[in-house]
């Protein structure tokens, strides 16, 4: 983990410094340190799944979740313990999670892929078939704290898919259950829950045991021992992504309330000290403003220390000379989460290339996106917004080619193929296409 504190408050730059690059590069910087011990420590706990199955489970879950469990029925919940909690959940607190799952369901219903297919003037079709996975598991974290909304992002987009079947692991430590993460699992369609959590969930889901089902991908964020738990049975499984400390980059005209964006950069802070919070404006005297709305709304926070640690190690206010340089910085950083609190968003669009997540004018916070907007708040970090997307439907796909040759289609390919074949000197593929050529 590389940081750069700067005692006192959040950094201060400026594009015009002659050591403006270095600043923003010492502030971007982000390994997520490969950890040796922890690498063997997670290889290890692989391996102890795979030998002896259910019971090392049981023995981890012990052992690091403070359990004291003798079969897997008690790391098993069944639908009707899901909905008792759904059931169970204050009126209010239910009527909120089931709006935000109807939300995120009819936006991701709009991101399904579609099969498609074309015929060719001799009759040959070619196309793509759209395929769910058979089994996806969602890692759900729940050492510290817990996080429901999650559960939503990650299950939902698998159910709109159409996997056949959703397995959840959520570690419980000291049997701590809880009962907004099982409704949340209810309302997003989830098949199975095992209260697993860490390397050991990692590598029930990704070989099977006994009594956990092998999926075909594993989602979901977590520790680092999950992180590398996942990194570590990716080829046996499909996964996610491994996702760094969270990001948001705010670009403001200064016409924004500066109460609203300092809250906007504590709601991204507050998530953890790694966590980056940066705002780009050209208007200096609106920089001014909202650090000063910083300094006087920062010792209202509950998380106030996580939050100043943020700020002052990750954290930037940064005063660039014109839109065609925020741009540029934008393009630059890939942030996770962008917010545009500009009157004019829909302008810049065109020229962003690289952000997880867009919110778009003055009113769109990014909390909103957070819970319960539509999109995925499963999202690319540290610039990975480069190559890839926010989690979707899409991921728990696959594709499958379509090939269906007509005889005359087998006959003009053939001779193609033959050509090519005979190059590569692969007789076997050159006769197989010239059995069906026709003369
Ligand atoms: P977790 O579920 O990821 O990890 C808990 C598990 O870690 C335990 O069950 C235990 O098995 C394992 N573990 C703990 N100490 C261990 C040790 N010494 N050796 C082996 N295994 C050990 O929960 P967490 O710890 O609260 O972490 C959650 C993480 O998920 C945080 O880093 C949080 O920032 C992140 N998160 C990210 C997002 C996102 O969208 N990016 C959302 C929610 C949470």
């Amino acid at each position: 983990v590389s940081r750069t504190s700067t005692p006192g408050g959040i950094s201060r730059l400026v594009t015009n410094q002659a050591d403006f690059d270095t600043r923003l590069e010492a502030l971007l910087a982000w390994e997520g340190v490969s950890d040796a011990e922890v690498k063997a420590r997670v290889d290890a706990i692989i391996a102890d799944v795979r030998a002896r199955g259910d019971a090392a489970l049981i023995d981890y879950s012990n052992r690091l979740d403070r359990l004291q469990v003798t079969s897997m029925a008690e790391l098993t919940l069944d639908q009707a313990r899901l909905e008792q909690a759904y059931q169970g959940l204050p009126a209010e607190q239910r009527d909120a999670l089931t709006a935000a799952a109807e939300r995120i369901r009819l936006y991701h219903e709009r991101q399904k892929p579609e099969s498609w297919r074309y015929t060719e003037a001799d009759g040959s079709v070619l196309g793509q078939q759209v395929a769910p996975l058979d089994r996806a598991g969602i890692y759900v974290p729940g050492g510290k704290a817990t996080y429901p909304s999650s559960v939503l992002m990650n299950a939902i987009p698998a159910h709109v898919a159409g996997v056949r079947e959703i397995i959840m692991v959520v570690p419980t430590p000291d049997g701590m259950l809880n009962e907004l993460v099982l409704a949340a699992a209810y309302l997003a369609g989830v098949d199975h829950v095992f209260t697993l959590g860490g390397a050991q969930a990692v590598a029930a889901l990704a070989y099977g045991t006994e009594t956990v089902p092998r999926v075909d991908k594993i989602v979901g964020p977590g520790n680092i021992y999950v992180a590398t738990a996942k990194r570590a049975v990716f080829g046996q499984v499909g996964i996610d992504m491994i996702a760094g400390p969270s990001e948001i980059l705010v670009i403001s005209d200064g016409g924004t309330n500066p109460d609203w964006l300092a809250m906007d950069l504590f709601s991204q802070a507050e998530h953890d000290e790694d966590a980056q919070a940066i705002l780009v404006s050209w208007d200096a005297a609106h920089l001014e403003a909202v650090q000063e709305s910083i300094d006087r709304l920062l010792p209202t926070l509950e998380r106030e220390a996580i939050v100043r640690e943020s700020l002052a190690s990750r954290g930037a206010l940064i005063q660039c000379r014109d839109r065609v340089e925020a741009i540029a910085l934008i393009n630059r950083i890939a942030p996770e989460h962008l917010e545009l609190s500009l009157s004019n968003p829909d302008d810049w669009l065109p020229d962003i290339r690289h952000a997880g997540a867009i919110f778009m004018g003055r009113h769109t916070a990014e909390a909103l996106g957070d819970y319960c907007a539509g999109p995925n708040h499963v999202l690319p970090t540290s610039g990975t917004a480069r190559f890839s997307s926010p989690l979707g439907v899409y991921d728990f796909q696959k594709r499958s080619s379509i090939i269906h040759c007509s005889p005359e289609g087998a006959s003009e390919l053939g001779r193609v193929a033959s050509i090519l074949a005979r190059g590569e000197a692969l007789t076997a593929h050159a006769r197989s296409a010239e059995y069906r050529i026709e003369s």
